[in-house]
This record gives C-alpha cells, structure tokens and sequence, in this order.
C-alpha cells in the first residue's frame, strides 16, 4: 500500500488504475498449487510490474518543464513544449557581487530591466515581430544611463565615446552591424537600417555616420553619451594603469561603482509567434579602448548570432575571447551540427570553451522552441526573461 501511495503522487492515472487492477486480479486468482508459492509468484508479479511503471513515471517527469540554476547560469528549458514566444535580455555581466551594491541601485537595475523586456514582451504578445522586439527593447536598455550603451556608454582613451552595435534575422539570415560611431544617439537602430535599407552588413566610423544621417536617425551631440559614473571609470582606470604599471587588460574595465571589473553591454534575443528568431547586442565597447579598438558586440557570429533553424544568442564580456571564440555562431553551430540543446550548446561553449581561453563573460539566447539560456562564468550578469505565459524572471548574481 506505501507502493501506491508514492505511485499516487508521481504517476499518471492510467498507470495507477493498471496497477490497481493488476493487484486486484492477482488477489483472486486461484491457482493449482500450494498457497506459499502462489503468494510468491503474486509478489514477483507485482514487483516486476511496479519496477516498470515507476521507471515509465520517471522518464515521464524529465520531459516536463524544467526551471533550474546552475552554478554558471539560469537556463531556463520547456523542453516538451514549444512556446509561442519568448524574450530573454542581458545588461552586461561580470564581477556583480552583492556585497558591492545598494539595495537603491540594485532596485534601479531590476526597474529598469524590466521596463526593458516588457517592451518586447508586448511587442511580441501583440503579433509583432522578434526584430521589432529585439529593436525597442534594446532601445530601451540603450537610453538608460546604466548601461554601458547609448547614454551611459564607456569612455576610450581619448576621453570620446565610440559605439558598436548589431542585429540579424534568423528568417533570412540577414544581419547589419555598426561600429565606432560617436553621434548616433540609438546604435541598434542603425544596425538595424544597415540591414534593411543597405547592401552591406557592416559599416564603421564617418561612414556609417553619414548613413545614419541619410537614414533621418536621429543624432545627437556627443556630450549626450557623457555620464560621471563612466568619465570617473575612465580617471580610475588611467590612474591604475599608471600605478601598476602593467598594462594588465583587466584595468579596462574597472568601473568603480561596481568597485570591481564589470562588462555592461546589452543584448536581447526573442521569438515571435511566427516562429522567426532575432538577436541584438549594443555597446560603448570597453572603458579606455584606444586606436580604434571595436569588440565583439558589432561582429556577426561572435557578439551577435540568429538562424531559425537553431537559435538566437546575444553575447556580453570581455570582446577580444568572443571574438576568437566566435561563441554565438559555435553555440547555434553546436546545436545544428551536433544536436545539442541549446543548454548543452551554450553551457559548452561559455564554460568550457570560452573559460578555457581564458575570457569572462556570458550570453542570453533563445532556440527555435522558445527554450531560454543564460550562461555566464563570471560573478553575475544582469538579465532577465519572460515566457508566453507572461511570467518573468530578473537575475543578477550567480546563485
Ligand atoms: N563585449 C563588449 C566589448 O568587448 C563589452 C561588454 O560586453 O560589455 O566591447
């Protein structure tokens, strides 16, 4: 009777009435032989019979939807079931450690990433398409001055502030990309008239300025970009670059009001109710860049990848390993030539791979079911999600 009590939990019905019927029928059953062995043969029955439909519940429960933390990251994995769309974002991650924020600030972060993905969640809930979603979304997170893209963006060396952004279409596999612009007030927006109303994929400088313009973009004067907190983060970094004496790359990024190393790139991946995935990265690259330096955000492949035969990924670390690393094309790569999940994809690709090169950083991707990841070896990353269902889930440490 414990038996069927557990079964009474973890089974389907058709199970437990099988199971019923099966220990009624052994019950009466009148055999030609001696009482002992017929209790034996009944008990063996059953036990066999039980040993089966408890493993049958088991692998059951393992198609249901999984909500889990890893040590690396948030994946998120509805594997049964194909959403009808779904919306994941990032805000950039590294070292993000608790003991290093106020509840205010920590307040203003969640605030404003959930601004961000409700924009697109709206979007996408209305029928629209996972560029547009993709699109206001970033927009949103770019005219914040929390982020290190739009208003907010990082300073280079040369005390400017040079911007890269790019988006691709999973349905055709196009894509446009723009780097080192300095007027351009939303740079996803040229990225993504780059990829619309242009030949190219990529433009980069005075070029891609010009184009902008061309395009009625709107622009703005430089001093838009100007932040405190991001001039104070470039001060600091010179002074240790000059204390130290080692050029150690890492000083880079040193933002002192994380008082620690951090990334703070956005990104955005989503699928809409056509089944068509986009993705979308925008940044002001890395705090005193210099000699034209441009990351990994406006490279197709490493910062940005979508293909709707697989997935759509939006990358944030340190530029240089993801560009090497090629990480969002290796994680769509991975799936569509080895046919990995998008968890086993990613989880490889930015724990393994990526880590064993020796860069920091994460992605947020979305596959062509609406399976959600969020990986990242570093100590945080700002991120957030919401599924067809509208629930929605904000991140910003490792758990
Ligand atoms: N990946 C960006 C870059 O290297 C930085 C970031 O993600 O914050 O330009």
């Amino acid at each position: 009777m414990c038996f069927l009590r557990i079964i009474q939990f973890e089974c389907k019905d058709t199970d437990k009435k099988l199971l019923f019927n099966l220990w009624s029928s052994l019950k009466y059953t009148n055999f030609n032989a001696t009482i002992q062995s017929i209790d034996l043969m009944k008990k063996s029955i059953f036990l066999f019979s039980f040993l089966v439909i408890v493993l049958n519940c088991k692998e059951t429960g393992e198609h249901q939807a999984v909500e889990s933390d890893s040590d690396s990251g948030h994946i998120i994995d509805s594997s049964n079931e194909k959403a009808e769309f779904s919306i994941v974002i990032h805000g950039g991650a590294g070292t993000i450690l608790k003991k290093n924020m106020t509840p205010e600030k920590e307040a203003a972060y969640k605030a404003i990433l959930e601004k961000s993905i409700r924009t697109g969640y709206d979007i996408l809930k209305n029928g629209g398409t996972s560029l547009d979603a993709v699109t206001k979304t970033i927009n949103v997170m770019e005219d914040s001055p929390l982020f290190n893209a739009g208003k907010g963006a990082v300073f280079t060396n040369a005390e400017t502030n040079e911007l890269d952004a790019s988006i691709m279409d999973g349905k055709t596999l196009n894509a446009g990309a723009s780097a080192g612009t300095t007027n351009v007030r939303n740079p996803i927006d040229l990225a993504r008239a780059i990829m619309d109303n242009s030949p190219h994929v990529m433009m980069a400088g005075n070029g891609a300025e010009k184009f902008a313009e061309e395009q009625g973009l709107q622009l703005v004067d430089p001093s838009y970009f100007y932040t405190d907190n991001r001039f104070n983060s470039l001060k600091r970094a010179k002074e240790r670059e000059t204390i130290e004496l080692d050029h150690d790359d890492k000083s880079a990024f040193y933002d002192p009001t994380i008082k620690d190393y951090k990334f703070g790139t956005v990104g955005c991946a989503a699928l809409d109710k056509n089944g068509n995935l986009a993705a979308g990265t925008s940044t002001g690259g890395m705090t005193n860049k210099r000699w034209g330096r441009i990351g990994d955000a406006p490279i197709i492949g490493a910062g940005t990848y979508a293909n709707n035969a697989t997935c759509a990924v939006s990358s944030t670390g340190w530029g240089e390993y993801f560009i090497r690393g090629m990480v969002a094309y290796d994680i769509s790569a991975l799936m569509e030539y080895k046919g990995l999940s998008l968890q086993e994809a990613s989880k490889e690709v930015i724990q393994n791979k990526l880590t064993k090169l020796g860069g920091t950083g994460g992605i947020v991707a979305v596959d062509n079911n609406g399976n959600v990841a969020m990986e990242f070896n570093t100590a945080g990353m700002y991120r957030a999600t919401m599924n067809d269902k509208g629930e929605l889930t904000i991140g910003i440490y490792k758990k």
